[in-house]
């Protein structure tokens, strides 16, 4: 069945992350988006897509080859690939699409499947159904029956890697239901059905719709959200742990005129000024309205990709530096429905912070109230619970938090709009204090009992912060200058081993994985046998063996679930 799909995570953020996708030896960094080839009416060819904006994957419908008489032979003679000219990752749908805009397709699932293990698609579909939103109960059961009766089909049939439907019109059981299954017997699940939701502006329903999914497949599975193309929800789809999305709104917008940007749609007919500098604005400028109507397609298409991709990018970015709550509350904001996501997204608050990391490079700016739903917030008072301190400074929405725990992330990254009047709180607790809170903050309750009085801590000389702890001459900690985390070296490790039982701090792994681990090198998933549950990405957690005897301390780098569900991939960096 199918061919191998590599997932490998580089950075996560909220429940987003930054992966490369392996399919057939052929790599694609995720998020990432698809652009959909209409094989009959091609705005731009996928030569051009490649040649301009690089994309290693595009999208096409292997309905539209079969339905056409001189495409499906030359298809068939050819294979997909030299069909397009794109020698990239080439995904096809299998008219799922033309069944819900027409009601009926003159194709079965079995006949489109082996067109599409005939033509070589990388990545392929099979006929799922896709309910309406709100269709009635019983039709949408019926219709997901049959997706799933398919999709079997699929798993027996198929010489491509499938892009599995996930359906259930807005029913969430039936979601789960259907996720249940899908996730259980397939690699890249699709979230289908979602774009008259979009369409209609509905982003809770979206929210708890890619929830549910999500909440119901394995955590390494790779997921796409099926036609969402707009660059406004990206941000959004991608902090429920969305990696694939494709566009075929990029075309089909622009021979309407419309004109994409990252807060919405705008109509080319209205633009007094084009809010963007993409290479097509900045050639034709508001001249960009009198071309003839194919160029001006075209053109309008090139832009909408560059919007697009543009906001992919900054996606990545704030991925990699652990600021996508902060790019979501400026995204959220630009349309009222858009906020509406927020409540549904509090929901799936404490789900989502299980995925989130414990700390990162970049600010917590308060940008409003829907702070209190962030997911490093419910993470934050979570540990807050762990220290104990008379003197506390409130910092909405964490709370009263320690004087001592100011100079740690996220807390010494806090901005908000009256963080100016506060710049003196720094000065009146004794670095020693602070590292015990510290230590109680990052490690447990008690954590910071290991460390004796008689420590010697040596400041930055630029920051003049905490940088290295030693005791007897020995180094036993540094501070990461970043976050001002703690880093364990082997003594302080050793006494954190023996203050906390196992399985707390812990990662254990097998015994054919301790001699590399030894070495120094990284803990695998399939090597782990248990997990703390308290722990989160970016933690430092002590490595052990199958009797608990300390190997080597390291950092976290997915959270504990992610370790159970990968098989495969990086669990602990060490050092
Ligand atoms: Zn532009």
């Amino acid at each position: 069945m199918g061919s191998q799909l590599g997932f490998e995570v580089k950075a996560k953020d909220i429940g987003a992350r930054v992966g490369l996708l392996e399919v057939g030896g052929k790599k694609i960094e995720t998020p990432a988006l698809m652009p959909v080839v209409n094989p009959k009416r091609e705005v731009l060819s996928p030569r051009e897509l490649a040649e301009e904006f690089n994309v290693p994957v595009v999208m096409t419908n292997a309905y539209i080859l079969l339905r056409d008489e001189e495409l499906k032979k030359e298809a068939l003679d050819r294979g997909v690939h030299e069909l397009l000219g794109f020698d990239g990752v080439v995904a096809t749908d299998s008219g799922s699409f033309q069944l819900m805009q027409y009601g009926n397709v003159l194709t079965s699932n079995r006949e489109i499947i082996e067109f599409q293990n005939k033509i070589g698609s990388n990545i392929g579909s099979f006929l799922d159904i896709p309910s309406l939103p709100d269709a009635f109960r019983a039709r949408a059961e019926e219709q997901l029956d049959l997706t799933l009766e398919r999709a079997r089909e699929a798993k027996a049939e198929a010489d491509f890697i499938v892009n599995a439907g996930i359906q259930g019109s807005s029913y969430l059981d039936l979601r789960a239901r259907a996720a249940g299954e899908i996730g259980r017997d397939f690699r890249l699940c699709a979230v289908g059905g979602i774009v008259g939701i979009m369409e209609d502006y509905r982003f809770s329903d979206l929210v708890n719709i890619i929830a549910t999914v999500k909440r119901n497949i394995p955590l390494d599975r790779v997921v796409h959200a099926f036609g969402l193309g707009h660059p406004m929800v990206f941000s959004l789809a991608a902090a429920l742990g969305c990696d694939l999305f494709d566009s075929a709104a990029y075309a089909l917008y622009a021979r309407e005129g419309r004109y994409l940007t990252a807060t919405g749609t705008l109509h080319l007919d209205n633009l007094g000024y084009l809010p963007c500098c993409c290479p097509v604005c900045s050639r034709y400028g508001l001249e960009l309205k009198e071309l003839d109507k194919d160029e001006m397609v075209r053109e309008l298409a090139r832009h909408n990709l560059h919007v697009s991709f543009g906001e992919l990018e900054r996606v990545k970015q704030a991925i990699h530096e652990g600021s996508l709550w902060n790019l979501l509350s400026v995204r959220l904001r630009s349309h009222p429905l858009l906020l509406s996501a927020l409540e549904s997204l509090s929901e799936h608050g404490e789900w989502l912070s299980t995925l989130d990391r414990i700390t990162g490079k970049s600010s917590f700016y308060y940008l409003g109230p829907e702070a209190e739903y962030r997911t490093e917030v419910i993470n934050a008072r979570d540990r807050l619970r762990r220290v104990d301190s008379e003197r506390t400074i409130k910092m909405p929405p964490f709370g009263d938090v320690p004087l001592e725990l100011t100079s740690i992330y996220p807390f010494v990254s806090y901005m908000s709009p009256d963080s100016v009047e506060r710049e003196d709180v720094y000065a009146p607790v004794r670095d020693i204090e602070r590292l015990r809170a510290m230590m109680d903050y990052q490690f447990g309750s008690g954590a910071g009992s290991l460390i004796p009085e008689r420590v010697r801590i040596k400041n930055s000389r630029r920051t003049g912060r905490m940088r290295w702890v030693y005791l007897d001459g020995e180094l036993i900690a540094s501070l990461r200058a970043s976050d001002n985390w703690i880093i364990p070296k082997k003594e302080l490790a050793l006494r954190l081993h023996e203050r906390f039982p196992y399985p707390l701090l812990r990662v254990s792994v097998d015994d054919e994985a301790k001699p590399f681990v030894e070495e120094g090198r990284s803990v695998f998933c399939k090597f782990v046998l248990e997990i703390d549950d308290n722990l989160r990405c970016m933690d430092e957690v002590l490595v052990v063996d199958t009797d608990d005897n300390l190997i080597r301390v390291g950092t976290l780098h997915l959270s504990p679930g992610e370790v159970r569900d990968y098989g495969r991939g990086m669990a602990v960096r060490v050092r």
